[in-house]
């Protein structure tokens, strides 16, 4: 069995659930069943935005296509939310490549969300593509951080660049980018301190560390990638504009989908934030770390 459809059982039964409640007292498409709808919607955390959106466009289609039965209502239902979803993009997401040296990756996010499990995975997979992988303990902050990415370095057997808990993670920045260019690393992962409590001192910290990257790399980072906890539903949804605010977020990782009954939050921060889904962690193994697709995850839900 495919494990992004294990991961996503919770989340299914509880979405299918609903939905099957729905049209167990399916009559027609009138005004009933479309407060119906949002409710349901609503309850399984797409979101306000994304409830009224597909309710919208819902509505339009019913009266072109004129579709009548339950069946014909959920394949709508499905299209529109791909459509709402991709908004015209069809490819998959992928991660930007720098060809001219390190591809550096920050990793950012609140403490607890999986950031540190998600680099150790990430890292994991890059290597087992051949690549040469470096990672940076740019958490400082948080006591034990250090080591448990040194953990995750052993695990995966890359190196990881450290420096005394509580020092500037500057510095530790600056040490890795160094060494990632002097020994022709193919890809720089730093983690960060994830005190959002503390928006000042986090804004400060990520700009400083974004400026040294800038310093040695032309352009910046090559992605930075909030990671947020779908089993926090529509928090993962606040940390998300928060971190916009703070710091330009050009991807999203959903962790622990797997423990989950709100993976349904997915499509409420789609609708909500213009920043691809890239990555989603269906569990604690190094294995469990998958590129995100948005159709199966759709269709996985309804299904
Ligand atoms: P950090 O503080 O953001 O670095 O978070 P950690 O990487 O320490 O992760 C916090 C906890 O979440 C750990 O117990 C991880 O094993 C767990 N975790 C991380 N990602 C996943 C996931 O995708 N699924 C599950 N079930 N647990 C996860």
């Amino acid at each position: 069995i495919d494990k992004f459809d294990k991961g996503m059982e919770k989340t299914r039964k509880s979405f299918s659930d609903k939905m099957n409640e729905l049209f167990a007292g399916f009559r027609e498409v009138d005004e009933d069943f479309f407060d119906d709808l949002e409710e349901t919607l609503i309850s399984a955390d797409v979101g306000f935005d994304m409830t009224l959106a597909l309710s919208d466009v819902l509505r339009d289609e019913v009266k072109m296509k004129n579709v009548r039965t339950g069946e014909q209502v959920k394949n709508v239902i499905i299209e529109k939310m791909v459509e709402i979803y991709e908004k015209g993009q069809t490819e998959l997401p992928t991660i930007k490549i720098n060809e001219d040296g390190p591809t550096v990756i920050l990793f950012v996010g609140v403490n607890g969300v999986g950031k540190t499990t998600t680099i150790g995975k990430y890292a994991y997979q890059l290597k087992n593509q051949g690549n040469s992988v470096l990672l940076a303990a740019g958490d400082t902050f948080r006591a034990g951080a250090i080591e448990q990415l040194e953990v995750w370095g052993q695990r995966v057997g890359v190196p990881v660049v450290t420096s005394d808990a509580k020092s500037d993670p500057a510095s530790v920045v600056y040490d890795a980018l160094k060494q990632a260019k002097e020994e022709n690393y193919d890809y720089l992962l730093i983690d960060t301190a994830g005190r959002l409590q503390n928006k000042v001192n986090l804004m400060k910290e990520l700009e400083k560390i974004n400026r040294i990257i800038a310093r040695e790399i032309p352009g910046g980072a090559t992605e930075t990638l909030l990671v947020l906890d779908a089993t926090t539903g529509q928090n993962a949804l606040i940390q998300a504009k928060q971190f916009k605010e703070t710091t330009d977020v050009t991807g999203l990782i959903l962790t622990k989908l797997d423990g989950t009954a709100k993976g349904g939050v997915i499509l409420a921060i789609r609708q909500e934030m213009d920043i691809p889904v890239k990555f989603v962690g269906l569990g604690e193994g190094l294995d469990d770390l998958q590129v995100f697709d948005p159709e199966q995850y759709i269709y996985g839900l309804v299904k």
